[in-house]
């Protein structure tokens, strides 16, 4: 197996369990639906919200772009860009009008849903942790993985809160937020692999992972943060997230 979906395999798993990890502590802490416990996990998505645009931007789109000159390799990017953005607003679509359907493996329609919404969005992510890989870059690959692990931390809490509420166990709870991550630990070496063999789809495959990122933090990430917290602390949240993973990609 080469390096790069060796990579992909593990640190693919290793992010979807993150996402249970960060349930297990958040409810071995007690966080609550509280004020205080709500306002901090909004700043936690911001900021990881934060950390996902920078990436995408400056990690995702201008790698792909840097891979090749011309109004080609742009396109590429662009039209990648478009289908990743293009494969939320289309999933999204495809779970509206589920809301009706009750009680399926013993959860509520409401986490039933947010499970759905969480499973669908980390399809791309996985293509992502995949996509980093097959640069050859391993450095990259796992600046990605270690990116979207984080980000899956209060996605976690976000699954386990509600699941929590309704009397699941802690265990329940935390081996559900990891199979929201599913996609993840399943997608990420199959996308290296086919990436690394397939290079000149890469720009595009860059692109449709940022355009994915950039569209679920847009429409999921931050209006769940404007939910739980202020929206001074959302936008420090964004702020501080993006800076620090601008610093962080430039000292790798
Ligand atoms: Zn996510």
């Amino acid at each position: 197996m080469n390096e790069a979906v060796w990579w992909a395999l593990v640190t693919g798993i290793g992010s979807a369990l993150a996402t249970g990890l960060g349930a297990l502590a958040a409810l071995a802490l007690k966080v609550g639906e509280d004020e205080t416990s709500k306002s901090r996990l909004g700043f936690a998505s911001a900021f990881a919200g934060g950390m996902m645009l920078a990436a995408s931007m400056h990690s995702l789109i201008g790698e792909g772009l840097a891979m090749g000159t011309g109004a080609w390799n742009a396109m590429l990017v662009l039209a990648g860009v478009g289908l990743g953005a293009g494969f939320f607003w289309w999933a999204e679509r495809m779970m509206e009008g589920r809301e009706e359907r009750t009680n399926t493996g013993g959860l509520s329609a409401r986490s039933l849903l947010l499970f759905g919404a969480l499973f669908v969005h980390s399809i791309p992510e996985g293509v992502a942790i995949g996509v980093g890989f097959a640069t050859g870059d391993i450095a990259f690959g796992a600046t990605m993985a270690a990116i979207i692990a984080l980000h899956n931390v209060p996605e976690g809490v976000a699954m386990s809160l509600p699941m929590r509420a309704e009397g699941a166990s802690i265990a329940r709870c935390a081996g559900v937020s990891v199979l929201t991550s599913l996609p993840q630990a399943l997608l990420a070496a199959p996308a290296a692999l086919a990436f690394s063999s397939l290079q000149g789809a890469l720009p595009a495959g860059m692109g449709f992972a940022a355009g994915a990122m950039i569209y679920v933090v847009a429409h999921e990430l931050l209006p769940e943060a404007l939910e739980q917290a202020s929206p001074a602390a959302v936008a420090w949240g964004v702020t501080l997230g993006s800076g620090a993973m601008i610093g962080v990609t430039s000292m790798i």
